[in-house]
């Protein structure tokens, strides 16, 4: 492998995970090299992202991840300059029936202890921070002031320019097709036009991280599952927080929705049942559907028009929690996979714990989280928030 260019990491995908790793790995002095089969940064899952981000999870690790992501991009534009359209609007879920109730207050339980700034409201309260929120029925539900929302291509684009500006390298249209492992550690990665050495090897492919790491033996339980989202035209400002409704109906278990701050409504639905695969054919089939659903939540949505609807993957894993760790199969090869619906939430904060990974200068809580999202858990639990 003496002929070949060599990094000390080459990350597989430049995505809502590849391109802020990147920046944090650069960042760290690591020469590094990101290679993606499309033709510049975050066009895969990362463009259908509809820009929420939230640290109020169910578990330490991802609490942990995204309460550092929401430091780092809510305070980005005053460190680096760039507007990445962060909007500190909050997150509201809402609970219409006792089920809802019970599982938000359930879930406080977890989240006041981990210091997560989110309380139960009752209806009076949340009509105050959603103010057409239907009334009709309202118990209450969660506020986390704190949560908001971001343009996932800009993040993606800042995060991409500055790891370039500190030395990062990247590689556009170029598909990963091999993997060389030798005395059982990654030596290099082959390409539809080239191969470079690399002492480790991320894997932040996304959707497509099973076949990527089958190219060293390794099943990696991430199956793609189509979802559907919307853009509606723009109308002066009247909703601040992103509002979630997890009320399941036939067609969708959950939708989600917010006002950008040009004007726009940005909404998302988790289709129930799952339509797993690759298709990302845009369809308004479901436009019907969620209409109804926002309507009844928020009677002031009738008349406004949607624009466009669009189709993305989340990169799912059996139990919703992402899965980072090194491989036993090869030395050196790191997994940063199965991000389900939070990939640009988790993102930054991940890319700094990767970094850590690599320079070998993880902390107790590091090591606390890894055991949550380890390749080699059992996959028997189910994330709460999914
Ligand atoms: C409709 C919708 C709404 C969403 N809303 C949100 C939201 O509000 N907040 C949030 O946090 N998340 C949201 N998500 C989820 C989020 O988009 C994903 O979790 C995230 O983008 C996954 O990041 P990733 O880096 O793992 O994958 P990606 O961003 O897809 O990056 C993987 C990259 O790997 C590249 N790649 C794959 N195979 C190869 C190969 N062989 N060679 C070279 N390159 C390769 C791909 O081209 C791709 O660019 C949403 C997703 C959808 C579909």
């Amino acid at each position: 492998m003496t002929d070949i260019k060599h990094y000390d990491v080459i990350i597989i995908g430049a995505g809502s995970v590849g391109a802020p790793a990147a920046f944090s790995l650069a960042e760290a002095g690591v020469r590094t090299l990101v290679i993606d089969g499309r033709p510049s940064v975050g066009q895969g899952s990362n463009k259908a992202a509809i820009g929420g981000i939230r640290a109020t999870h169910s578990d330490p690790a991802k609490i942990r991840l995204c309460l550092r992501s929401i430091e780092i991009l809510s305070t980005w534009k005053e460190r680096y300059g760039d507007d990445i359209e962060w909007y500190k609007g909050g997150y509201l879920f809402v609970a219409y029936t006792e089920r809802e109730e019970k599982i938000l207050q359930d879930l406080l339980k977890i989240q006041k202890p981990y210091g997560l700034n989110i309380d139960w409201l009752d209806r009076d309260d949340l009509l105050k921070v959603a103010p057409d929120l239907n009334p009709k029925g309202l118990i209450g539900g969660t506020f986390s002031p704190d949560d908001g929302n971001a343009s996932p291509l800009l993040v993606a684009h800042t995060f991409y320019s500055h790891a370039r500006r500190l030395g990062a390298e990247f590689r556009y249209n170029e598909t990963v097709t091999g993997i060389v492992v030798e005395s059982g550690r990654v030596r290099a990665i082959k390409t539809d036009k080239g191969q470079y050495g690399a002492d480790v090897v991320i894997n932040a492919a996304g959707a497509w991280a099973a076949p990527i790491a089958k190219l060293v033996g390794l099943d990696v339980p991430v199956k793609p599952d189509s979802h559907e989202a919307a853009i509606t035209e723009a109308v002066a400002r009247f909703l601040d927080p992103m509002v979630v409704d997890i009320r399941p109906v036939t067609g969708s278990a959950n939708y989600y929705f917010y006002q950008h701050y040009t004007g726009q409504i940005v909404f998302c639905i988790t289709p129930s049942p799952s339509i797993w695969g690759q298709d990302c054919r845009e369809t308004s089939s479901f436009l019907p559907m969620v209409a109804r659903r926002m309507v009844d939540v928020m009677p002031r949505l009738a008349n406004i028009r949607v624009r466009r609807t669009w189709r993305g993957l989340y990169p799912m894993t059996p139990d919703g929690f992402p899965i980072v760790g090194w491989a036993k199969a090869a030395e050196g090869f790191l997994l940063a996979v199965g991000m389900c619906g939070q990939g640009l939430m988790l993102g930054p904060g991940l890319g700094e714990l990767l970094t850590r990974m690599v320079k070998k200068s993880v902390t107790k809580e590091d090591e606390e989280s890894l055991t949550f999202l380890s390749p080699y858990r059992q996959f028997a639990g189910q994330e709460k928030l999914k």
